[in-house]
């Protein structure tokens, strides 16, 4: 049974010229139908029991604190919350009033996750964020002073024009404000978005493939010397604060998916939520399920997944848990594992440093190996 919940809010003050994920600007009476119509999937989805739930966007925050309180009361009335539950909810300066945090933190969320992307006014206008450093900073305030105690903040490194300095200065603010758990992201520009249109039409410009290297090395050296581990690609934690719903994907554990374009994993099958928000109002609010892919997985297809997700992760693969293909991947690793990009230590196979530069690249080396 899935014991993990994920709920996407897919409105957004303004759309960001890198985002590819499902969101719209926000407009009030869609959103309050959308509310509604979750709070409908979730009765249909009811009866679990969960140890994480992960409200995501989109900016879950752009929502009034009427719809954010009637959300958790539903989440209340449909699963059985586990004691030592992990509640998360995604936020963006700017929309983040104390009335919202107050509100939130009361209704029982636990953990706040800030996408703040830099400290840089000129980087945050760059990536058309709606907000600036020192609203990021006021934010931060505001939800401790609401008695969030987990906070994580979100940055990203490698945008247009962005500096080595910058980042050093956007890592160093982010440490100032002791957050639990830093995510740092390299900036990926999508074919789907303004961004990358502009880079291809040479308006805008990402620093060289060197800078980004210095700069995956900066956070790495600056944040774990300051205690956070570095325990996924992009994210870190002081100990025990790292996120367990996202451990939960990385570990090919089972989920729940609920709103527009949200996927579930259960009993080997993967499915998806139509991305229509207004067909998913349409199917939700007439108690429909608005599944609209829905996949079992292939053996194949699970040992893609159990490779390339522990890979993903500090630990690396368990490979006592791999059981016949633990042979073959001790064999297919060899030439990684002599090239400096993967190592073993113990029953465990993980991506080094370098490795992790060119992660792509070495699961597609391994695949290939493995005759995946
Ligand atoms: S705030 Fe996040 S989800 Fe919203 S548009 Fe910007 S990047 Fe996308």
């Amino acid at each position: 049974m899935p014991e993990c919940l994920y709920i996407h809010i897919p409105f957004c003050l303004k759309k960001c010229i890198y985002c590819d994920f499902l969101s719209v600007p926000f407009d009030k009476a869609l959103a309050e139908k959308y509310t509604e119509a979750l709070t409908k999937e979730l009765h249909l989805k009811a009866g679990h029991r969960l140890k994480t739930i992960y409200i995501g966007g989109g900016t879950p925050t752009v929502l009034s604190a009427k719809s954010l309180t009637e959300i958790f009361k539903t989440l209340k009335e449909c699963f059985e919350l586990h004691p030592d539950i992990e509640i998360t909810i995604e936020a963006n300066p700017g929309t983040l009033s104390a009335e919202k945090t107050e509100a939130l933190r009361s209704a029982g969320a636990n953990r706040l996750s800030i996408g703040v992307q830099s400290f840089n006014d000129k980087e945050l206008a760059a990536l058309g964020r709606t907000h600036t450093s020192e609203e990021a900073v006021k934010a931060v305030e505001t939800a401790k002073n609401s008695g969030f105690e987990n906070i994580s903040l979100d940055l990203i490194y490698g945008i247009p024009h962005g500096t080595l300095k910058r980042w050093q200065a956007s890592l160093l603010t982010a440490l100032d404000l002791s957050p639990k758990h830093i995510s740092a992201y390299e900036l990926t520009p999508e074919k789907s978005t303004p961004l990358y249109q502009a880079i291809k039409s040479n308006l805008l410009a990402l620093p060289s493939e060197d800078e980004i290297v210095e700069m995956f090395n900066l956070a790495i050296d600056t944040l774990t010397s300051r205690g956070y581990r570095h325990y996924e690609i992009s994210n870190y934690a002081l100990s025990g604060c790292e996120c367990r719903h996202n451990l939960n994907y990385w570990q090919r554990g089972e989920y729940i998916g609920a709103g527009a374009g949200a996927h579930s994993f259960a009993n080997g099958k993967r499915q998806k939520n139509t991305e229509d928000i207004l067909k998913y109002i349409e199917l939700s609010s007439n108690g429909i399920l608005p599944v609209e892919e829905s996949q079992k997985v292939s053996p194949e297809d699970a040992t893609k997944e159990f490779i390339f997700l522990g890979l993903r992760t500090a630990a690396g693969i368990n490979t006592r848990q791999a059981g016949d293909l633990k042979e073959r991947l001790a064999e297919a690793s060899k030439e990684l594992i002599s090239e400096g990009l993967m190592e073993l230590e113990g029953d465990y196979l993980k991506l080094t440093r370098k490795g992790i530069l060119v992660s792509n690249q070495v699961i597609v080396r391994l695949f290939k190996a493995l005759s995946l």
